[in-house]
């Protein structure tokens, strides 16, 4: 296999976007006579004009070896043997050239159905290659001597704005199934064609997903829907029918949603151009909202006990699907049960101002405006009664109450 070589020069990416710690690691490796690059998100973003989120590094050294040249590391995974290389700043991996070849041995484990189990088998560059996901994936750079390798055609994709597999679609989905939402991923974050094969083997395959490790698919979800472009990513979801799979919860129901995700998700991602915190909790608080809606809907009379019974069972179903950390728990709860407080005006309602959760689940009320469009909550109330100072918010809830005693 004959890689092109391009100059990196030829590209223009800032130079400073680089990590000195990552070229501080490649050096020490390659004055040892290793090989080491720049491979994955960190060049491809730099490829593109993008600031890279971190810079992945690949070598031929061994973990153990690694290990033993740069003090602060230490070797993680057991199923993906890789180094993290700690900094004060960051951290980063250091993976070894994998051979993915060699189901006899027991470095890798490849189950029945053709999944990758564990992949543990050192190689070359030529075979580390072809374990890439995705060719945009697989573009390595040297940055000492400011040289782009590319095996599988990864630079023309990401000239073209294609997402193309190395190698066979369907063989690389059924070896892992969350490369399915990968592509998804990276198509809305690069504004991306999807190939129609790649399409063709998503429905195909896409209920193996939910053979996957919660865990990894969490984390999956995260990377979508908190680094700014959750609304394309929420629209690709759909596109391909995964939205429903991964969110089962509109199950009998005629009631479209659709409007409340995009505002939501079109504020997720504006909340981050803003460099203002995005919070797991509130994520998967609107991600899990219409199913709760469905169930119980939100009046004057719920009842709290089944409503608390409702919020429980919602999440821990979601649970098989997608690992919630526990510490996230709480904050869901709050922001949901708070939605009930909004609908009684009253003395309370002072105290519920000061509530941790009282900006977030105001911010939540405001959402769910757009979708349930008659609320029981009087919603302008609301916004001037949160920036009233104390006085100012004894009189709201004075006039508020003549205002309902005198409508009766
Ligand atoms: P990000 O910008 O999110 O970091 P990334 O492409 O760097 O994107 P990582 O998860 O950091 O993604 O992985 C680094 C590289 O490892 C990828 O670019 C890809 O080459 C390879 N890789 C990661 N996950 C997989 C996978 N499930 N299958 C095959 N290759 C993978
Ligand atoms: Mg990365």
């Amino acid at each position: 296999m004959k890689p092109e070589i391009f100059s990196a020069e030829k590209f223009r990416f800032k130079v400073d976007a680089l990590s000195k710690n990552a070229l501080s690691i490649i050096s020490r490796l390659q004055s040892k006579k290793f090989k080491a690059y720049i491979v994955g998100g960190g060049i491809r973003d730099l490829i593109e004009g993008l600031d890279p989120k971190d810079f992945d590094i690949v070598t031929d050294c061994e973990p153990r070896e690694i290990r033993k040249l740069f003090r602060n590391s230490r070797i993680i995974g057991r199923r993906f043997k890789l180094v993290h290389i700690t900094f004060p700043n960051e951290i980063i991996e250091v993976t070894t050239f994998r051979s993915g070849q060699d189901p006899q041995s027991d470095s890798i484990e490849i189950n029945d159905k053709g999944r990758i189990i564990r992949d543990n088998k050192w190689g070359t560059q030529e075979e580390d290659v072809v374990r890439r996901d995705l060719t945009i994936n697989s573009i390595y750079y040297d940055p000492l001597s400011d040289k782009i390798v590319d095996y599988t055609g990864g630079v023309k994709d990401l000239e073209s704005k294609r997402i193309r597999f190395v190698g066979d679609v369907e063989k690389r989905i059924i070896e892992d199934p969350v490369r399915i939402l990968r592509v998804i991923r990276f198509a809305a974050k690069l504004n991306f064609e999807i190939e129609p094969t790649i399409k063709k083997a998503i429905t195909k395959y896409k209920n193996q997903l939910l053979d996957m490790s919660s865990a990894r698919i969490y984390e999956e979800i995260i990377k979508m829907f908190l680094a700014g472009h959750a609304l394309k990513t929420y629209q690709l979801l759909q596109e391909h029918d995964l939205f429903d799979l991964l969110f089962p919860h509109l199950e009998n129901s005629k009631e479209n949603f659709n409007e409340f995700y995009e505002n939501a998700f079109k504020d997720t991602d504006q909340r981050l151009k803003e460099n203002k915190k995005l919070n797991v909790g509130f994520l998967f608080a609107i991600l899990l909202w219409p199913k709760v809606y469905i169930k119980s809907g939100i009046s004057n009379r719920i009842n709290y006990k089944s409503f608390y019974l409702t919020m429980s069972a919602v999440m821990q179903k979601q649970q098989n699907i997608t690992a919630v950390p526990r510490r996230y728990s709480s904050f869901i709860r709050d922001v949901w049960m708070n939605q009930i407080r909004f609908n009684k005006v009253g003395k309370k309602s002072i105290n519920f101002a000061n509530n941790i959760r009282f900006r977030a689940s105001y911010d939540f009320l405001l959402l769910r405006n757009s979708m349930e469009r008659n609320l029981d909550t009087p919603i302008n109330w609301w916004t001037e009664f949160k920036a009233a100072n104390y006085d100012k918010k004894m009189k709201l809830l004075n006039a508020y109450k003549k205002g309902v005693n005198g409508k009766r």
